[in-house]
């Protein structure tokens, strides 16, 4: 496969506001996620699945030699290192390759081998001597866009004569060439520009049709309605497959909306518990002295690597300072980077480059750095209302419970603050001790 026509959109993503908290980006926590990742993520749950039509036998492959694909597919995916098919595309592939071509709904938390699938049943009902796109895939922006690319490039890697384009902004073509290429990746917007207004892409031509990080996609303006109206102008016949990797209501409705009569397929994520971490917290005066609970916290126990957490950029950036100026070594995750440095201060972290991590509230969100054993909580997390933010505080600190080794979690809370964490240990009726910071033999 060939990679053509990528312009280069350099972009990065956040204002700069000092004070600011970092506000969730869907988009780009999802592309940090891909660029940071390394390997499948486990799930001990069962596949569950609901087929359209309960009553036809459900297959299941436990290689991909069983799936008939074609050699030199077959040949790519084992080229990528794939020995056999993740738990969701067990149970996957068999209905995305099926003949006649079955919908398919699928959840799955990220890391679980969902674009591998959809990029295998792109790669498999292409016909590569047919020059006009036949497989079209929508993400919510272009860097998304562009890792998918990625894996088509790399498990069609001997599929030669099969081309993909992306359908972006920036992304020109002359006027009156043809589009021969076979798999257009794009955003809605723009694929919507070339198919009806600059009528590049025959939709009633299209012969798989990909939504891709549905739960993404819904969250930008315009969007949901935008690949509606794709959806629409495509052949029955056409394959329609949407992935997501959260499934709330509002994802649901939108996919039940959009992909006709389909198989439903979701995979539980490994829940989060407090149950083997010890909580404790330290009452302090203002943000010096945290840190210097911090600094007794670090002088009284062998710590291997932390992450702190501090409400605003502001905070984090004074706390970096502080430390870096005692002469430790720290590294600051915040949301004015772009989404590759974020990546790579993740991954130098991740080789022990650095032992301490910085971080505002939502940056770190859902990464998953195995070797920490200590949290700080330099602020705690709150929501507008200035209530606690549970969900929060139990990302930051939580572990799943069949991976869970044991770990640390230090709050630091001012004196009226105090409430706040109290109703923190009754929401998830766990035990938060208080420390004296001087004498840490009280740590166990
Ligand atoms: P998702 O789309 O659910 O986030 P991906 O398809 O990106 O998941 O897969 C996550 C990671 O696992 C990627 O690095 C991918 O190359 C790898 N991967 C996917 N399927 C397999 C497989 N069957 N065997 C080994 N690695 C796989």
């Amino acid at each position: 496969i060939k990679n053509t026509n990528v312009p280069n959109l350099a972009g990065s993503i956040n204002n700069t506001e000092e004070d600011e908290e970092d506000v969730v980006d869907l988009a780009a926590n999802s592309l940090l996620n891909k660029l940071i990742r390394q390997s499948l993520v486990e799930s001990s749950h069962l596949v569950e699945v609901l087929q359209k039509d309960p009553s036809s036998p459900l297959y299941s492959v436990k290689t991909f030699e069983e799936l008939r694909l074609k050699e030199e597919l077959l040949k790519g995916i084992y080229a990528m290192g794939f020995n056999r098919p993740s738990k969701i595309q067990e149970m996957a592939l068999p209905m995305m390759l099926a003949h006649p071509p079955q919908n398919l709904i699928a959840q799955s938390q990220s890391g679980t081998g969902k674009t591998a699938a959809f990029v295998l049943a792109m790669l498999s009902r292409v016909n590569a001597l047919e020059l006009f796109p036949q497989c079209l895939c929508l993400a919510p922006t272009y860097e998304l866009a562009l890792q998918t690319g990625r894996v088509v490039e790399r498990m069609g890697k001997f599929c030669v004569d099969v081309q993909v384009m992306y359908a972006i902004r920036g992304n020109r073509i002359s006027r009156g060439s043809d589009i021969t290429k076979q798999i257009i990746i794009g955003t809605p917007g723009t694929v919507l520009d070339w198919c009806f207004k600059r009528k590049l892409i025959d939709l009633t031509k299209i012969r798989v049709f990909v939504l891709d990080e549905a739960d993404v996609m819904i969250d930008t303006q315009g969007f949901s309605d935008q690949s509606i109206r794709i959806q629409r102008a495509l052949p029955s016949e056409c394959q329609m497959l949407l992935f997501s990797a959260t499934f709330e209501d509002s994802v649901w409705q939108f996919a039940e909306r959009i992909i006709p009569d389909p198989n439903v397929i979701k995979l539980r994520k490994e829940e989060l518990t407090l149950n083997n971490i010890r909580q404790y917290y330290v009452l302090c005066g203002d943000r010096k002295d945290k840190y210097q609970a911090l600094c007794n916290i670090y002088g009284g126990i062998t710590i291997g690597q932390a992450i702190i957490f501090c409400q605003t950029r502001r905070n984090a950036k004074w706390l970096t300072v502080e430390m870096m100026q005692d002469g430790h070594q720290v590294s600051l995750l915040s949301g004015e980077l772009t989404v590759d440095q974020r990546a790579s201060i993740i991954q130098r972290f991740r080789d022990g480059k650095e032992k301490v991590l910085i971080t505002t509230n939502v940056c770190a969100r859902g990464i998953d750095v195995k070797q920490v054993t200590v949290v700080v909580n330099f602020d705690l997390p709150v929501n507008q209302s200035g209530e606690p933010d549970y969900e929060t505080y139990l990302h930051r600190i939580g572990r799943t419970g069949r991976f869970g080794k044991k770990g640390l979690a230090f709050n630091m809370i001012e004196v009226d603050k105090l409430p706040l964490l109290m109703k923190i240990q009754d929401h998830f009726n766990s035990n938060i001790k208080q420390l004296d910071p001087e004498d840490m033999d009280e740590i166990e």
